[in-house]
């Protein structure tokens, strides 16, 4: 598969001092919240497949989906706007329906924006076809991209970062037994798991849920697996024993806050002058911070946590449960 370049990678790793001082244990962090400004975060890596194939096909309209606070819906509008697009989002009504953040990016860079009740949400396959339908009536060649671009060409982009982790551990000179990312719809997680397989290491690749419970977690993840193989030379199969899900910091839910989690991202943002999100890599820094002070992951002495993005997810109702009305 062919890909567009667009984000700016190698991303740095760096380490980070927060988890030498409390816990006396070694965490690095890889930087993919700088992949870009507007197209910020992990999303760029597997639009800049799924770009490619969209392109390749000629078309002109991005259809994805995602929560109104979508980061990937964001990333879309924008690239959509950078090639010269069009781009349609449906997001998943909200109580809280401002537009700031993410909705207010996504509306800046001119994206079309259709809010389906949760309802609707269940099951977008009939308003997507409808959507797509009316497009191809108006002239247009729409390319749909699933929730997340988590498919199997969209999570190409994470085994290319898997591939880009291992340069960089020569360069640093270390090895890292264990990578940490936070999973949402699955792309990124597959993508690691694929490229760590086929290229025959041994890491322990570790996805802290925020989304789904460990069961369906496992289960979305099987089948982007699955999806991915077609694009590979090595013809992997994975088994639910192979994924590594932690699934115990999803808190109140997916997008809702407690008030220890942005606690915890206030005091990282402090001490460390990283600023975590407080829908995805919040809530998984948070657990990985748990879990080593619980003296957990014993077999890992050299972490890399991979920062995924989301600093847009950072809308009026998580600032004032920090630091109320102002
Ligand atoms: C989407 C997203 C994730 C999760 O990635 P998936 O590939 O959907 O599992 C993690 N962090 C941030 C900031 C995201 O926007």
């Amino acid at each position: 598969m062919e890909k567009i370049e667009i984000a700016n990678v190698p991303t740095k790793v760096e380490k980070v001092d927060f988890f030498n001082k409390h816990l006396n244990k070694s965490v690095f962090i890889k930087r993919d919240d700088q992949t870009g400004m507007g197209s910020s975060g992990n999303k760029i890596r597997k639009l800049e497949y799924l770009l490619a194939d969209a392109k390749n096909r000629k078309c002109d309209y991005l259809i994805t989906c995602g929560g109104i606070q979508s980061n990937h819906a964001r990333a879309t509008a924008v690239l959509a706007a950078k090639y010269q697009m069009k781009s349609l989002l449906i997001l998943k009504e909200s109580e809280v329906n401002r537009t700031e953040g993410n909705l207010f990016l996504t509306k800046l860079v001119g994206a079309t924006i259709k809010v389906a009740t949760e309802d609707e949400y269940q099951d977008l396959t009939p308003m997507i076809a409808k959507l797509t339908k009316e497009l191809i009536a108006s002239g247009h060649n729409p390319y749909v991209i699933p929730m997340g671009g988590s498919n199997g060409i969209g999570a190409l982009g994470y085994v290319e970062a898997y591939y880009e982790i291992l340069l960089q551990e020569q360069e640093l000179g270390i090895v890292f037994d264990t990578i940490v990312v936070t999973n949402g719809s699955g792309g990124t997680y597959a993508g690691l798991l694929y490229g760590n397989k086929e290229s025959n290491q041994n890491k322990t690749i570790i996805g802290m849920s925020v989304l789904n419970q460990r069961e369906q977690a496992v289960h979305d993840l099987l089948h982007i697996l699955e999806d991915m193989d077609q694009y590979r030379d090595h013809h992997l199969r994975f088994s639910a024993e192979e994924i590594n899900i932690i699934d115990r910091y999803i808190g109140l839910g997916y997008g809702k806050s407690q008030l220890d989690e942005l606690r915890f991202i206030e005091k990282f943002a402090q001490e460390e002058g990283i600023i975590l999100d407080p829908v995805y890599t919040g809530k998984s820094m948070y657990g990985l911070y748990n879990e080593l002070k619980d003296g957990k992951l014993q077999g890992s002495q050299n972490i890399l946590f991979i920062h995924t993005g989301g600093i847009f997810g950072w809308t009026d109702e998580k600032i004032k449960m920090l630091y109320g009305a102002i």
